[in-house]
């Protein structure tokens, strides 16, 4: 536990550490993600040709790359609790993700996918891994662990507006290369920096699990074997001899997530030994897990259909400026920079006067802001049918209602599963937490595709579609919520 008290903002000093390296991490997958849909749909001529892929496919790889990288997280927190600790999982993460980028600057053949599955398995290190640490900075009674993710999830929001900016910028108006070369010199800068201070984080994740040293070789050997299948099955798949099809994979890829947060969340309730007090903590996470699933679905098209949404639909040119299509999504962070500090003192108010929303109601918040933004986009897509292309007041307003859903549910939502897990499980839990976000960007992958599948005219089914799932959950969510009932405690305080 670090125990210093004044060193960032107030915060143990680690965080600063955490706080930098996210910020560049986030800058990279984020200014690297606002470029993806875009490349594989450009056209395949011209001085900075795309892919000329299909939107269906296009959107599809798009959601299993964003599935797979919080995937990914489940077995980067396992590597992390069991073999190397927290502290050097980041920094393998990180080196990893540079290299993904770096890769995707080369445009030559395979490269592409061999980039994207670097960048997927360096974040599967490092995302689930640096959020475990800044729960380790504070000791459990810590009244400063809420605001401190809240610092910390500012980072990831500085970090995707440089992100935006310099890649979107760069691969949209240089060349698509240079947009996801910029990303891997930000992740350079993340290496760097986190060389240098990471003694500030002491003994914060430092090591993994205490086991015989016999066991943990055994483990090391199954990780071994499992990362070698997985490197067979890759390079079958890039060179050929195995054809995938996208939208297939992705579905399938989305009904193997949702069995496997189904499998884990059982085991947890029902197998895990796990006291009474646990248990109802374990049911509470599991409601804001459907939600956040939801919620993902709707957030993660930023990058998709709302993406293009933008470049076809939406009049970029100011003056005599045509911007980057990619500058649209600049608008959620700084959003998120705007209002987190108000959201987080409109709570603190309202707890003092005992009225703070239940855990699951804040999800609800979440989820019927979300719903709002694509009523808002239903309008749009009316408007463009109309006559396109339409103004950008329309999707500034549909990120504004999504920001606010954000600042509801997902900054609450990791500090929730920092606090409520059950203790030995803490790496784990966050692993579970971005399962639903992995269900999500699949989810965003297939609807997204579904939207684009016919220009605008699959856009209002699909948009309504997803409007009734979110309600629905919100509505069921507030029953369970009184079911259940109680204010949440921490899992150590007994039952
Ligand atoms: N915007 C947040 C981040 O980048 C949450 C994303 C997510 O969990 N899907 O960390």
């Amino acid at each position: 536990m670090n125990e210093s008290t004044h060193g960032f903002f107030g915060h143990p000093i680690g965080l600063k550490t955490l706080f930098l390296t996210e910020m560049w991490e986030r800058m990279s997958y984020y200014g690297m993600r606002a470029l993806l849909v875009l490349y594989m749909t450009g056209v395949a001529t011209g001085i900075n040709g795309g892919l000329g892929w299909s939107q269906m496919d296009a959107q599809a790889i798009y959601g299993i790359y964003v599935g797979m990288v919080y995937f990914m997280v489940v077995p980067g927190g396992w590597v992390a609790d069991n073999l190397l600790g927290h502290q050097r999982a980041v920094l393998y993460g990180a080196i990893i993700i540079a290299m993904g980028h770096l890769t995707l600057a080369v445009p030559v053949e395979h490269s592409f996918f061999l980039g994207l599955a670097l960048v997927v398995l360096g974040t599967g290190l490092l995302k689930g891994n640096i959020s475990t640490i800044v729960g380790k900075l504070y000791a459990d009674d810590d009244k400063r662990q809420d605001s401190g993710f809240t610092i910390f999830y500012m980072s990831i929001n500085i970090g995707s507006t440089i992100g935006y900016g310099i890649c979107g910028y760069l691969g949209e108006k240089v060349g698509w290369h240079w947009g996801f070369g910029a990303a891997g010199v930000g992740m350079i800068f993340g290496v760097f920096q986190y060389i240098r201070n990471r003694h500030l984080l002491g003994d914060a994740g430092a090591s993994p699990n205490p086991m015989p040293e016999e066991r943990r070789q055994k483990l090391l050997g199954y990780t071994k074997i499992a990362f070698a299948i997985v490197v067979v099955l890759f390079a079958l798949v890039l060179t050929g001899v195995v054809t995938v099809e996208p939208t297939v994979f992705a579905e399938n890829f989305a009904y193997f997530l949702t069995t496997l947060a189904g499998v884990y969340f059982i085991y947890l309730y029902f197998f895990a030994g796990l006291n009474v007090n646990e248990r109802k903590n374990i049911t509470l996470l599991f409601l804001l897990f459907i939600a956040a699933a939801a919620f993902w679905s709707g957030f993660d098209q930023s990058g998709g259909s709302l993406n293009i949404f933008a470049r076809d639909y939406t009049d970029l040119t100011y003056f005599d400026f045509t911007m980057p299509v990619s500058w649209v999504q600049f608008i959620n962070p700084i959003y998120v920079v705007i209002f987190a500090p108000i959201f987080a003192g409109l709570w603190a108010q309202l707890a003092r006067r005992n009225l703070d929303p239940s855990l699951p109601l804040k999800f609800v918040i979440g989820l019927v802001f979300m719903g709002i933004s694509f009523l808002i986009m239903l309008v749009a897509v009316d408007l463009a049918l109309e006559s396109a292309p339409i103004g950008l007041q329309w999707l500034l307003l549909t990120y504004l209602f999504q920001t606010w859903g954000e600042l509801a549910l997902s900054p609450i939502g990791l500090s929730a599963f920092a606090r409520y897990s059950p203790k030995k499980y803490v790496g784990q839990m966050f692993g579970l937490w971005f399962l639903a976000s992995a269900i999500g960007g699949v989810m965003a992958g297939l609807l997204g595709g579904e939207a684009l599948g016919d220009g605008l005219n699959s856009m209002s089914p699909v948009f309504s579609y997803m409007i009734k799932y979110y309600f629905v959950i919100a509505v069921v969510l507030v029953f369970l919520s009184y079911i259940i009932g109680r204010k949440a405690k921490s899992s150590e305080e007994p039952g």
